[in-house]
C-alpha cells in the first residue's frame, strides 16, 4: 500500500494547469507518476486529495437571490393596481383604506415569495437526487460514486451513454467514440486512442484524452483523472453549470394567458366604469374609484398562481417519495393522461436478481441449486451432485472470464458489482469450483468485445502463459449458434454442431421462462492480439447453454393489474428470447401474452401494419432500441399517450419521442437520463404506476383549485357589476373583497394542494390527451357556482337591509354568507365526481377541518372585534343572521350534490351501450 502523497509541497500542490504536464502528450505512465497514482487510490488518499483539490463540480448558476425574488413578486398587474390605489387613497386622505391595501400588497408579495422559495427547495432537492455518477476503481475494487467525489489520480471506467465525469487521460479503450460537440462544436463522435499526441494538438485532436461533460457514444474505456471541477476544459469555458427545471407546465402557462386576458378586460372595464360613472351616475370620485379598485380585486384570482405552484411542488415531492424523480415539469400533467406504458423487462418487471438454474452441455442437462448470489449450491444431475471436471469446468471458466461483474461481501451478505446476469454467471462458476479471483490470473484478458444489445454477445480473448490463445463468447443462443460449426462433446472431443438439437433445448428452456445464454470458445491463432466481430463469425465451438431464472417482481404484478383497472395498457419490450418473454408475460398477467412480436417480424412490417399490431400485441421480444422508437410512433398514431422506459444510449431517441420518457436510475446511462423526463430511482415498474397515480392526483387537485377559486371571483365581480349597472350601493366594499380573497379564500384553497387521491383515481380511464382544464365541466362549474354566489351575496344583502336597514350590517352579512358558501363549496369541490356528503368527505383530511376552523375564527374577528369593524366597516351580526349565512352554505352544497347526481346519471346514459 502506498502512503497518501503529501500535498503540502511539490509540483502538484496547487491544482492549476501550470503544475501539470501536457497531459495529452504525456505517456500514461508519466501521467500516473506525476499524479502519484501508479495504483488505484486508497480511501484516505482520496479524502486527502478531495480536501486539496475540492469537489469535482462546476459552480452552479446561483438561483435568483432573495431580493430579486421579492422584486419579481411585485412585478404583476394586480400589484400595480393596488399600489396606485394606495397612492390615490392616501392622497385623498383615506388612511385606513391605503393602510389595508398596502398590507394586502405586502401579504401578497410575501406569500408569493415564500411559496416560490418552497418550490425552489423542492426542485433543488431533486437536482441532488439526480447527481451524476461515475464508475471508479479504487484500492478496494470497482465502485459507483458521485462524480463530485472524483479526484485527480482516480481510475475511471467509461461505457456507452456515460457523461465523462472529469478530464481523463485514457489508458485503455475499445472502439471508444466520444461526442464532444459541447466543447468543440464538432457533431461527429471522435475516435479515441491511448497513444500520446503532439503537445500542440488542438482540443478536438487530443484523442488520448476525454473531457468532462462530453458523452461516450460507443465503446468502452479506462483512464486516469487529470483535472477535476473548474480546472477541466468545460469548467474553463463556461465556469458555470446551467441548472434547468422551473415549475412551468402547460397548465400554468394556460393560466398565465388567462390572467393576462382577464387583466386587459378588467382594465378596459375599469376605465369604462370610471368614465361612465363620472359622466352619468353622479357618484363621488372616491366612491367610483374604490368601486373600480373593488372590481379589479374581485375579478383577479390573486391566490390562484400560488396555489397551483404549491400543488405542483407537492406533486413533485410526492413522486420523489415514490422513487420517481421529475426532470421536466410539464410531465407531471402528462403523467396523469398516460394510456400506454411500454416497459423494459429485465430489472423493471423482473427483479434482476438472477441465478443460473440449469446447464446443458455434452448432451446432458444439469440443475444448479442454491439461493440468490450466495455460493452455497451444487451442480446436480438427477438430484446427485456431480464432479465438475472436463466440459463443465471449461463452461465455468468461460462464464467467469467472459465477464465484467465482480462479487463481494458486505456484512456477511453477498453483494455484486456490475451486471446482475454476469454476477450470476460468476456465482455459477464458483459453484462449479472455478476460483474466479485467482484463476483469472492464469488466463489474462488480452482484448474484448463488450456486450452490445445490437450484436447480442460478448467475447474476450485470453492466453494461458503457454502460448495458447482462446476467445470465449457468451450471448443470445441464436447469435452464438450461428457462429459455431462444431460443439464440444461430453468427453471433451470436438464434433459437428447438432443445430436442431440445440434449438430444441433452447426452446424448451425458454418456455420455462428461463433466460438462455449460449457459451462458446474459439481457439485463436497466436498472432491475434485483437478481437473483431468479423473474425468470430465463423468456426466457434459451442460449449453449452445456461438457463437463468429472473423472477417477476411481486409488486410489478400488482401494479400491472392497477394499470389495467385504470384503463392503461402495459406493454413489455425486451431484448430477451420470445419464449422467455412470453412465459414471463404470463406470470406478470399482461393482457395479451400469447402473441409475441419479435424484432425481426417488426422489421418486416411497414408503418401501417405496425400500427395495426402495436395496439394488439403486448409482448415484444428480441428488440433493439430502434424498434422502441417505431413502437412509440405507432402507439402515438393510435392516439396513445405513451410512457416508455429505457436505459441505454440508443434508447435516447425513443425516450425523447415518448410523451413520458422514463429512465432507469440504477442501471440507466446518463444519456438515457438526460433524454427522459422522469428518472426512476429504483428501476421498479411499480414506481411508474405510482407516478401515474400521483400525476392524476395532481391534475385533479389543480382542477379543484381552479374550480374552487374562480367562482369566488366570478360571484364577486358579477355582484359589483350588477350593483353598478342597477345604480345600487355596492353589497361588498373593496376592502371587504380584499379580505375575502386574500384571507378566507387562500386559507381554504390551500388545503386542496394537500388533497389525497380520490378513491377512484385508478379506476377511471385516462383523461383524453387534448382535454383542456378551462373547458367543459370546469367552465360550467365556475359559471354555475358564480351565479349561486351572486344569488347568495344579493340575497343576504337585501334580506339584512329589509330587516335592519343598516348598510354595515347588510354588507357584513353578505361577506359572511359568501365565506360560508365558500366553506361548503370546498367540501363539494373535493369530490368532483362522487358524492361529497360522506363520512370520509367530511372528516377525510384533517387539514381541511383545521382550515375551516381557522376561517371561522377569522370571520368572528372580522365581524365582532372593534378594530376590524373600524377597518373594514363591518358590524356585529345577530345569531339569526349568522343562521342565514349557514343556510345559504348548506343550500349550495345540496344543490351541487344534486347537480353531481344528475351529471353522473347523464354520463352513465351517454356511455351506456346501445
Ligand atoms: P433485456 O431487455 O432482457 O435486458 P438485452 O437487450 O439487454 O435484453 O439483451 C438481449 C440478449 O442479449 C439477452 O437475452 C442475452 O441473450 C444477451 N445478453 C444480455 N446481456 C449480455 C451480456 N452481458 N453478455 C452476453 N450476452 C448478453
Ligand atoms: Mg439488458
Amino acid at each position: 500500500m502506498s502512503n497518501p502523497p503529501s500535498f503540502s509541497s511539490g509540483p502538484s500542490a496547487a491544482p492549476s494547469e501550470a503544475a501539470g504536464p501536457v497531459w495529452h502528450a504525456a505517456s500514461v505512465a508519466d501521467a500516473r507518476q506525476h499524479l502519484k497514482a501508479s495504483s488505484p487510490l486508497s480511501q484516505a488518499d482520496v479524502d486527502a486529495r478531495l480536501a486539496s483539490y475540492g469537489p469535482n463540480q462546476l459552480p452552479e448558476t446561483r438561483s435568483a437571490g432573495p431580493l430579486r425574488r421579492l422584486a419579481r413578486q411585485l412585478n404583476n398587474f394586480l400589484i400595480y393596481v393596488l399600489l396606485t390605489a394606495v397612492v390615490i387613497t392616501a392622497a385623498l386622505g383615506h388612511w385606513v383604506d391605503s393602510g389595508v391595501i398596502l398590507a394586502v400588497v405586502v401579504i401578497q408579495a410575501l406569500v408569493g415569495f415564500i411559496q416560490e422559495g418552497k418550490a425552489e427547495q423542492a426542485l433543488s432537492a431533486i437536482r441532488h437526487m439526480l447527481a451524476p455518477k461515475a464508475r471508479v476503481v479504487r484500492e478496494d475494487g470497482q465502485h459507483q460514486v458521485d462524480a463530485a467525489g472524483l479526484v485527480p489520480g482516480d481510475t475511471v471506467l467509461l461505457e456507452p451513454g456515460d457523461r465523462v465525469p472529469a478530464d481523463i487521460r485514457l489508458e485503455k479503450c475499445h472502439n471508444l467514440k466520444v461526442e464532444e460537440a459541447i466543447l468543440t462544436g464538432e457533431s461527429e463522435a471522435v475516435d479515441k486512442a491511448v497513444e500520446p499526441v503532439a503537445s500542440d494538438a488542438a482540443l478536438g485532436d487530443q484523442v488520448s484524452m476525454v473531457f468532462s461533460g462530453t458523452m461516450v457514444a460507443t465503446g468502452t474505456g479506462r483512464g486516469v483523472v487529470v483535472r477535476t471541477g473548474a480546472n477541466t476544459e468545460i469548467g474553463r469555458i463556461s465556469g458555470l453549470l446551467a441548472t434547468t427545471a422551473s415549475l412551468k407546465t402547460p397548465l400554468l402557462e394556460q393560466m398565465d394567458r388567462f390572467a393576462r386576458v382577464l387583466s386587459i378586460i378588467v382594465i378596459l372595464a375599469g376605465i369604462g366604469i370610471f368614465l361612465g360613472g363620472l359622466a352619468f351616475s353622479g357618484l363621488a370620485f372616491r366612491e367610483l374609484f374604490m368601486a373600480v379598485v373593488g372590481l379589479t380585486v374581485a375579478a383577479i384570482p390573486e391566490g390562484l398562481p400560488a396555489i397551483l405552484t404549491i400543488t405542483l411542488a407537492i406533486g413533485v415531492r410526492q413522486m420523489a417519495k415514490r422513487q420517481a424523480v421529475v426532470r421536466r415539469m410539464p410531465v407531471i400533467e402528462t403523467l396523469g393522461a398516460v394510456s400506454v406504458i411500454c416497459s423494459d423487462k429485465t430489472g423493471t418487471l423482473t427483479r434482476n436478481e438472477m441465478m443460473v438454474t440449469a446447464v446443458v452441455a455434452g448432451g446432458q442437462r444439469f440443475d444448479v441449486t442454491g439461493e440468490g448470489y450466495s455460493f452455497d449450491g451444487m451442480i446436480c444431475r438427477d438430484q446427485q451432485p456431480v464432479e465438475s471436471s472436463g466440459l463443465l469446468a471449461e463452461m465455468a471458466r468461460a462464464t467467469a472470464l467472459c465477464n465484467d461483474a465482480s462479487l463481494g461481501e458486505k456484512d456477511g451478505r453477498p453483494v455484486i458489482h456490475g451486471d446482475p446476469m454476469e454476477a450470476a454467471l460468476k456465482v455459477f462458476a464458483r459453484k462449479a469450483e472455478f476460483d474466479t479471483e485467482s484463476s483469472s490470473g492464469d488466463w489474462p484478458r488480452i482484448d474484448e468485445i463488450p456486450f452490445d444489445t445490437r450484436i447480442r454477445f460478448m467475447a474476450t480473448l485470453h492466453h494461458d502463459h503457454h502460448g495458447h490463445e482462446v476467445a470465449y463468447l457468451k450471448g443470445a443462443p441464436e447469435r452464438i449458434l450461428e457462429m459455431c460449426t462444431s460443439e464440444v462433446a461430453g468427453d471433451g472431443g470436438v464434433v459437428a454442431l447438432d443445430r436442431q438439437r440445440w434449438d430444441d433445448t433452447v426452446t424448451e428452456m425458454a418456455s420455462e421462462g428461463l433466460r438462455v445464454l449460449a457459451i462458446a470458445r474459439k481457439p485463436m491463432a497466436e498472432a491475434g492480439r485483437q478481437l473483431v466481430v468479423e473474425d468470430l463469425e465463423q468456426g466457434g465451438e459451442l460449449l453449452g447453454v445456461v438457463g437463468l431464472l429472473d423472477p417477476p417482481r411481486q409488486e410489478a404484478i400488482q401494479a400491472i393489474e392497477e394499470c389495467h383497472n385504470a384503463g392503461i395498457r402495459v406493454k413489455m419490450i425486451t431484448g430477451d428470447h420470445a419464449l422467455t418473454a412470453g412465459a414471463i408475460a404470463r406470470k406478470l398477467g399482461l393482457r395479451n401474452s400469447e402473441r409475441v412480436l419479435t424484432g425481426k417480424e417488426l422489421d418486416e412490417l411497414n408503418d401501417d401494419q405496425l400500427r395495426e399490431l402495436a395496439g394488439e400485441v403486448d409482448v415484444f421480444a428480441r428488440t433493439s432500441p430502434e424498434h422502441k422508437l417505431r413502437l412509440v410512433q405507432a402507439l402515438q398514431a393510435l392516439h396513445g399517450v405513451v410512457a416508455m422506459t429505457g436505459d441505454g444510449v440508443n434508447d435516447a431517441p425513443a425516450l425523447k419521442r415518448a410523451d413520458v420518457g422514463i429512465a432507469m436510475g440504477v442501471k440507466g446511462s446518463e444519456a438515457a437520463r438526460e433524454a427522459s423526463s422522469v428518472v426512476l430511482l429504483d428501476d421498479n415498474f411499480a414506481s411508474i404506476a405510482a407516478a401515474v397515480r400521483e400525476g392524476r392526483t395532481v391534475y385533479t387537485n389543480l382542477r379543484k383549485a381552479i374550480a374552487f377559486l374562480l367562482p369566488v371571483n366570478g360571484g364577486e365581480s358579477i355582484s359589483l357589476i350588477t350593483a353598478l349597472l342597477l345604480g345600487l350601493a355596492l353589497p361588498i366594499s373593496a376592502l371587504q373583497i380584499l379580505w375575502v380573497n386574500m384571507v378566507s379564500s387562500v386559507v381554504l384553497a390551500m388545503t386542496l394542494a394537500f388533497e389525497p387521491p380520490e378513491p377512484g383515481v385508478m379506476k377511471q380511464p385516462p383523461r383524453p390527451k387534448e382535454e383542456s382544464l378551462l373547458q367543459g365541466f370546469v367552465v360550467w362549474r365556475v359559471v354555475f357556482v358564480s351565479f349561486l354566489f351572486l344569488a347568495g351575496i344579493f340575497g343576504a344583502w337585501f334580506w339584512a337591509m329589509h330587516r335592519f336597514n343598516d348598510m354595515a350590517v347588510a354588507s357584513t352579512l353578505a361577506v359572511n354568507t359568501l365565506v360560508a358558501m365558500e366553506v361548503f363549496y370546498l367540501f363539494a369541490v373535493r369530490y368532483l365526481d362522487t358524492p361529497s356528503i360522506t363520512l370520509r368527505g367530511v372528516l377525510g383530511t384533517p387539514v381541511v377541518l383545521l382550515a375551516v376552523a381557522a376561517v371561522i375564527g377569522l370571520q368572528l374577528l372580522f365581524t365582532y372585534t372593534p378594530w376590524f369593524q373600524a377597518t373594514f366597516g363591518t358590524s356585529a351580526l345577530s345569531l339569526e343572521l349568522l343562521g342565514f349565512a349557514c343556510a345559504a352554505g348548506v343550500t349550495v352544497l345540496v344543490l351541487l350534490e344534486i347537480e353531481t347526481a344528475i351529471r353522473q346519471r347523464l354520463l352513465a346514459t351517454a356511455t351506456a351501450p346501445g
